[in-house]
């Protein structure tokens, strides 16, 4: 059995360019590995890279893929920020939507949770035969009917605290 190369590598950005063969950077499956080890799994021709982007303590920023499907955790998360099809005032449940790369990947688009977002079928039809343009600006999704020119917004699911009972 051929073993794909798991490239969950966490490397700190101040040390990315270190030549050093001093083991600093760590995979989640196998634990720390040298420069040269990175680096032969970084070229292998069967590699696939995944990107998560922390804040300095660690909290999950931004995760994407270099491929067009997004990994479970991507599409876990995006479905998590966006509990109902983003298109303006549709409930459709996002389980039950396609995950829309807002710029498409043929143009570019990252398959990353900034750049995904569910669309149910209808909606996700209306824009990929250019009825309504997205525009996306951090958590709000700028809408545009390309018939009529009105705009709306949408953004991601807000959570609401639980009150507490003393
Ligand atoms: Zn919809």
């Amino acid at each position: 059995m051929r073993h794909t190369p798991h490239n969950d590598t966490t490397t700190p950005t101040t040390r990315h360019h270190d030549q050093s063969s001093k083991p600093k950077r760590t995979t989640l499956s196998y634990g720390p590995i040298c420069a040269q080890q990175t680096r032969r799994i970084a070229n292998a021709h069967a590699a696939r890279w995944n990107f998560l982007l922390t804040s300095s303590d660690g909290t999950l920023v931004e995760a994407s893929t270099k491929s067009y499907t997004p990994t479970a955790a991507i599409e876990h998360i995006t479905r998590l920020r966006h509990t109902t099809c983003v298109f303006p005032h549709c409930q459709m449940p996002s389980e039950r939507c396609d995950l829309d790369h807002g710029l498409a990947f043929h143009k570019g688009g990252p398959t990353s949770v900034a750049n995904l977002a569910p669309l149910c079928r209808r909606h996700h039809n209306a824009k990929t035969h250019g009825h309504w343009d997205l525009h996306r600006n951090e958590d709000t999704i700028h809408w545009t009917s390309n018939r009529t020119g009105h705009h709306y917004d949408t953004t991601e699911t807000r959570y609401q605290p639980t009150p507490t009972t003393g």
